[in-house]
């Protein structure tokens, strides 16, 4: 197995207010523990920032222009009462997004078996023109449009398990029959969309909304009953998985009581669903998403 895991360049440091629970030492806790010897084996690379016509397969170029145009040189610039630029987020966020871009492109073209994107700032939240949520590009729609064009991914299912509702991957794929996105996600809780009735314009949003201190058994039941079936019967080239860790019983914006077995499972039931689609790769991108290739040409998963 060959595991690429994307990370920063140490000297990019997107800042967020002091009080704000999306800082820079949530990655310095998830870069210390992969130092750890257990991770040695890793293959490991740092992040390039993402080309401006590959941000624009999901945004509009006027809304790239006007973060850029609001991008301050020094201090902060608040987008709302969640989100701010300061001089390096930019930078920041291109490279979230290029992550994604470069764990598709490695693991699609075979270099690598799977791959791991710890990046911050987070994606999820971003709609086509609005950033909101701590995010500004949504990097897991990125990734998904780039594999569509790059490696001409035909169906790509994407599943979000951050404890919030990924608004922005449905606001993008609302109308794409190509991608199918499964959330779950505490509700009621921000942004305040994701309910079951919501579905897009061709079935492919499957909300499965989980309530305050639902915990792992739950959580489980809400995969194997309502995402795990409709991922397989899919059929995805590729999967992307939002793997957001706020819905962790220790994390204080949500309470959704799930444990590092509760992740754990849920990522190897993916990686039994590509098994049984063909044999397959997988790309995994923390805070933003998570894929699994099926590749017939390729040798069989074995994490
Ligand atoms: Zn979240």
């Amino acid at each position: 197995m060959t595991t690429l895991l994307l990370s920063r360049p140490p000297w990019v440091d997107h800042q967020t207010p002091l009080w704000h629970p999306e800082r820079q030492d949530r990655m310095r806790a998830v870069e210390s523990a992969l130092e750890e010897e257990s991770f040695a084996w890793l293959v490991r690379e740092e992040a390039a920032e993402a080309a401006l016509q590959t941000l624009a397969l999901v945004h509009p170029e006027p809304y790239i222009q006007s973060l850029i145009d609001a991008a301050p040189l020094e201090g902060l610039v608040a987008i709302d009462e969640d989100t701010s630029l300061s001089p390096d987020t930019l930078d920041a966020a291109m490279r979230s997004a290029g992550a994604a871009v470069q764990a598709v492109d490695e693991v699609m073209t075979g270099k690598v078996r799977n791959a791991f994107s710890a990046m911050r700032p987070p994606g999820h939240h971003a709609e086509r023109a609005k950033a909101m949520g701590f995010c500004f590009f949504n990097n897991v729609s990125i990734a998904a449009r780039h594999a569509r064009k790059a490696h001409g991914a035909e169906r790509i299912a994407i599943v979000d398990w951050d404890a919030h509702h990924g608004n922005g991957t449905q606001d993008v794929f609302w109308s794409d029959a190509s991608v199918l996105f499964c959330s779950t996600h505490q509700m009621p809780l921000y942004p305040g969309t994701g309910a079951a009735s919501e579905r897009g314009e061709h079935d492919t949003m499957v909300n499965v909304p989980l309530r305050a201190g639902d915990g792992g058994e739950v959580f489980r039941e809400a995969l194997e009953v309502a995402v795990l079936p409709r991922v397989k019967a899919f059929s995805p080239d590729l999967i992307l998985i939002s793997a957001g860790f706020d819905a962790h019983w220790r994390d204080p914006l949500a309470d959704l009581e799930l444990t590092e077995a509760d992740f754990a499972w849920a990522t190897q039931q993916l990686m039994d669903i590509v098994f049984t689609i063909g044999q397959y790769n997988l790309v995994s991108m923390a805070l933003n998403s998570f894929g699994v290739q099926a590749d017939p040409g390729l040798p069989g998963f074995d994490i």
